[in-house]
């Protein structure tokens, strides 16, 4: 039976995909899609990391996994949750609760116990699960920090290793986080991924590389591609020569290689609640990258149809989504419509599961072409490249499945390929 790993690059276009391995630019990338199929795929809305490896480890749209956004509004809690967006952002959410929501929350807390993680499916059916830096990452083995300061543990897979804080194993490697900018956090990954390999130590390992998103926010999509895309295939290339070579890697391994969503050039910036000061007692704005939601505050003197329309006019919305009389609308050019007259992609799967999702906004904002929103600490990527939104080029994702007998049209779909890869090996 061969082994599975699923291979993840953060804010891989199809398009980069696609240019790489024509021209050569990344050997290990070229040769695995000889050996493979290609298509492209779907991602969910918001097309954000947090929601889209969500989807990925669950096989569940938002609807079900409850993973909003990568900043969403706590309704019983009343706060705030800030996964990330930018350090600033961390800081102006609250640090500490942030690093706790970040860390521990997400997986412990807010995604929905009534789905379970490929982790925790397929050891239930008694196989070894290992998984490198991805944030979803829920499991049923107990793992202790690193840091002697920090006592709580997470519940990961048996092999978990978490940006150098948690590690199942030693493996030697360094510091996930000295130098983010210079790719230490897929240097780390590389050295625990060829240690999982060289050892053969797991039935299926979710490997998850998050520089090349990196990159392509400071750089533009087009632009990582200089600066991190030889690092991406090199850190791919690891595993293969930790296999001891392709044939060797390809006969013990099927691979699932994708993106978790795509990336736009943003050069504009908008600070959504400035166009939402009049509502300011009512509402409660969460933005960051190309999404943001509204949140109706309990006494809201205000519903989110008249949201919807103050926002008819502000030139960064390309689209607002909400619910009305049980039915979803959408309203863009200053007139509602009905989601089948969208052109996005999946765009009533998608929006449909973002608007039944438990912890989303009452009212949810895609933007324009070219445009982002400054996250709570005001940083955006401006320049460079962003993603979030519901438009063709935010979520379409590259697909390459080796020796895997499925056909992945959404990233949705990742889990019960992997489930049914094993099943059908087991049965
Ligand atoms: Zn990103």
């Amino acid at each position: 039976m061969k082994k599975l790993i699923l291979i993840v690059v953060d804010g891989m276009t199809p398009a980069t995909f696609e240019r790489a391995v024509e021209s050569g630019r990344a050997p290990t990338l070229t040769q695995l899609a000889a050996h493979g199929s290609y298509a492209r795929a779907t991602s969910v809305f918001p097309s954000l990391t947090p929601v889209c490896l969500s989807s990925i480890a669950t096989g569940a749209m938002p609807d079900a996994h409850h993973i909003p956004h990568l900043v969403w509004w706590h309704r019983s809690e009343r706060r705030l949750v800030e996964y990330g967006s930018s350090f600033a952002a961390l800081r102006a959410a609250g640090m500490a609760q942030s690093i706790t929501d970040t860390i521990y929350n997400m997986n412990q807390q807010h995604l929905s116990r009534d789905v379970s993680t490929v982790y925790e499916t397929l050891e239930a059916e008694g196989l070894t699960t290992a998984a490198v830096n991805i944030t979803c990452y829920r499991g049923g083995t107990r793992h202790l920090p690193t840091l002697p300061w920090v006592t709580k543990p997470a519940y990961g897979p048996k092999r978990f290793f978490y940006y150098s804080l948690f590690e199942s194993d030693q493996t030697g490697a360094p510091l996930a986080v000295r130098n983010r900018a210079a790719g230490s956090i897929d240097a780390y990954a590389s050295v625990v991924g060829r240690w999982l390999v060289t050892r053969d130590g797991f039935d299926f390992l979710a490997y998850y590389l998050s520089d090349f998103d990196y990159a392509s926010h400071a750089h533009g999509p087009t632009g990582a591609e200089d600066v991190a895309l030889a690092r991406v295939d090199g850190h791919i290339g690891a595993l293969v020569d930790a296999a001891g070579g392709l044939d060797e890697f390809l006969e013990r391994y099927a691979v699932i290689l994708l993106s978790d969503h795509g990336q736009t050039p943003v050069a504009h910036v908008a600070q959504l609640e400035e166009s939402l000061t009049r509502f300011a007692d009512n509402v409660v704005v969460a933005a960051s990258n190309r999404a943001a939601q509204v949140y109706l505050l309990p006494d809201a003197r205000v519903d989110a149809a008249a949201i919807a329309r103050a926002l008819d006019d502000v030139s960064p919305v390309e689209a607002t989504f909400r619910m009305e009389d049980g039915r979803a609308v959408a309203r863009r050019g200053g007139a509602d419509c009905p989601l089948d007259q969208l052109e996005h992609p999946d765009a009533i799967r998608r929006v449909s599961a973002a608007l039944a999702n438990p912890n989303a906004g009452e009212l949810l904002v895609s933007a324009a072409e070219g445009w982002e929103f400054a996250d709570l600490g005001g940083r955006h990527h401006a320049g460079g490249g962003s993603h979030g939104s519901l438009v063709e080029g935010d979520s379409i994702v590259p697909v390459l499945t080796i020796g895997v007998d499925a056909r992945i049209d959404s990233i949705t779909d990742v889990k019960g390929a992997a489930v049914a890869h094993f099943g059908a090996v087991r049965a």
